[in-house]
């Protein structure tokens, strides 16, 4: 008769669409669900602080609804996730042991080190597909290599997903659970929490419901109305036009199979033409994300460095501290970046279109480095993701996969007055320009002192004059790169 099933959990922090968790109750044994905190065998990438405060709230709602089935979320800490999972196999008896894999690269290692030694005690081993809809070596090009382009890797998956894409699993409704008490830790004692003395959590508490339920509730709003106007609203950060999935996804709260078979039920039945072209650009969307993964798992040193090679000496300037701050904090006196900039630090989000042009700006009209860019998202982003953020920085500094050219260097005050043409979203995070009229809040300084008097705005006194001149910067970035050998 089988023993009991050890389940961990890791990234994939559902009940639903879990091909682990499914797999153990089906086995007909006790089920011993597992969390294990083990940050260092994330190497230099540990999760950040905004991730460990929605990494604490979604275990709280992960262990509600594991008891809601029977079963109680064991929660575990060591520095070695393989000495931790074999003291519980000591205490338990438990013959085998599943999850769902994971493809950041150190990641990969610790997993494969993992199944050789328990598999060597003499346990069944099981590792699933469930944070990916196509795993990055299920997708090649016709000559077996990886991809390093969008469109033929999102027309490759487009394709397998007739035959790849399987319906998602259903929430179980009951497991068997371990008959005696296997004492863990308390959520509390792994102290993911911000010091309460510097509450700096209370905006994203306000704005985010971390667990399974806040991100299928995201899902069902999107997909009641949002998705009707995705492709043209998805690049407006002062609408409501994007799904607000990508944490909830990180952490594995929803499945991307979830949302793929829930998107094409969505619009099954339309007879709108418009509806069903807007869903399948929020596909290519989240097939986005699968491509970030792709990149990463066949070219992992992009984590430090540029996948084009001619970046490798790219010529950064030394980080300029004071610049830097000012970036930050979103105190550059562009208004653009500034919103964007204290959205992040206030929810742990950022939109899509104004992650492009911050970063656009600390690379090319600051000069520093990528690298120190994905470092900040790193730690304030709750979405902070190894593949998406890597993936996104070197795509906008030009230096990654099918990445926007280094010449394309974004002008913060043009993207301002297209993306947000009436201020609105700078209104909301730089309350210091909540009276100035449309026509100037993307460019404060371009007005007289009086005008600005009479909106309250002082530039170098209420608000930041621009830290560098656009103009010049972009001047010199296009000098230097055009130093650099082309590749
Ligand atoms: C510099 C930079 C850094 C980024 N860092 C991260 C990160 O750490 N984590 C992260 O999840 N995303 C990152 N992105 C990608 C993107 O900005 C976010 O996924 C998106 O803004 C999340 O909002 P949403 O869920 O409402 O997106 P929606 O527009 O609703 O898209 C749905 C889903 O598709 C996926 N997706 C959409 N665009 C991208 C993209 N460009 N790259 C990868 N996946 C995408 C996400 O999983 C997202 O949740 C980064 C982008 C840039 C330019």
């Amino acid at each position: 008769m089988s023993k009991a099933t050890i389940v961990l959990f890791r990234n994939d922090l559902r009940l639903e669409d879990n091909p682990a968790l499914c797999a153990a109750i089906a086995r007909d044994a006790p089920v011993i669900p597992v969390f294990i905190w083990s940050p260092e065998e994330d190497g230099p990438w540990p999760p950040g602080g905004a991730s460990q405060w929605w990494l604490h709230h979604s275990l709280k709602s992960l262990c509600q609804d594991l008891e809601s089935i029977g079963l109680k979320l064991i929660i575990l800490r060591h520095e070695s996730s393989l000495a931790a999972i074999e003291k519980l196999i000591e205490r338990s008896g438990a013959d085998s042991i599943f999850w769902n894999r994971r493809y950041e690269p150190l990641l990969i290692e610790v997993d494969k080190k993992n199944k050789i030694a328990l598999k060597d005690r003499g346990l069944e081993v099981k590792s699933f597909p469930g944070n990916l809809i196509f795993e990055p070596w299920t997708i090649a090009t016709a000559g077996g290599t990886a991809y390093k382009v969008y469109t033929p890797f999102w027309r490759a998956c487009r394709e397998a997903a007739e035959e790849a894409v399987k319906p998602p699993l259903k929430r179980p409704s009951q497991a068997r659970a371990f008959a005696s008490d296997l004492k863990g830790l308390s959520i509390e004692e792994l102290d993911l929490l911000p010091d309460p003395r510097i509450d700096w959590a209370a905006g994203m508490r306000a704005f985010w419901k971390p667990g399974e339920a806040g991100g299928k509730t995201r899902l069902k709003t999107f997909l009641t109305k949002a998705i009707s106007e995705y492709q043209t609203e998805r690049d407006r950060p002062d609408h409501d036009g994007v799904s607000y999935l990508s944490p909830h996804l990180h952490f594995g709260e929803i499945s991307p199979r979830l949302i793929w078979q829930e998107v094409q039920d969505a619009v099954r039945h339309t007879t709108s033409d418009k509806k069903k072209k807007n869903a399948e650009v929020f596909l290519k969307e989240v097939v986005w994300r699968e491509f970030a993964h792709h990149i990463l798992y066949h070219f992992p040193d992009t984590v430090e460095q540029p996948l084009r090679e001619n970046f490798r000496d790219f010529p950064w300037s030394p980080k300029d501290r004071e610049l830097f701050k000012s970036w930050k904090k979103g105190k550059t006196g562009y208004p653009i970046i500034d919103a964007g900039m204290r959205q992040l630090w206030t929810t742990g989000w950022m939109h899509n279109r104004v992650r492009m042009i911050v970063a656009s700006f600390l690379t090319k009209d600051l000069l520093i480095s990528w690298n120190d860019g994905a470092e900040w998202f790193w730690d304030t982003l709750v979405d902070a993701d190894l593949a998406s953020n890597t993936f996104g920085w070197q795509w906008t500094a030009g230096c990654g996969a099918d990445a926007a050219p280094f010449f394309r260097i974004f002008n913060p005050v043009l993207q301002g007055k297209k993306f947000d043409p009436s201020g609105d979203y700078v209104r909301k995070w730089v309350p210091e320009l909540k009276n100035a009229p449309d026509k100037w809040i993307h460019e404060p300084w371009n007005v007289s002192p009086e005008e600005l008097a009479a909106c309250g705005i002082e530039l170098g006194k209420t608000y930041p004059h621009p830290v560098v001149d656009h103009g010049q910067a972009r001047k010199k970035a296009l000098a230097i790169f055009s130093e650099i050998k082309q590749g």
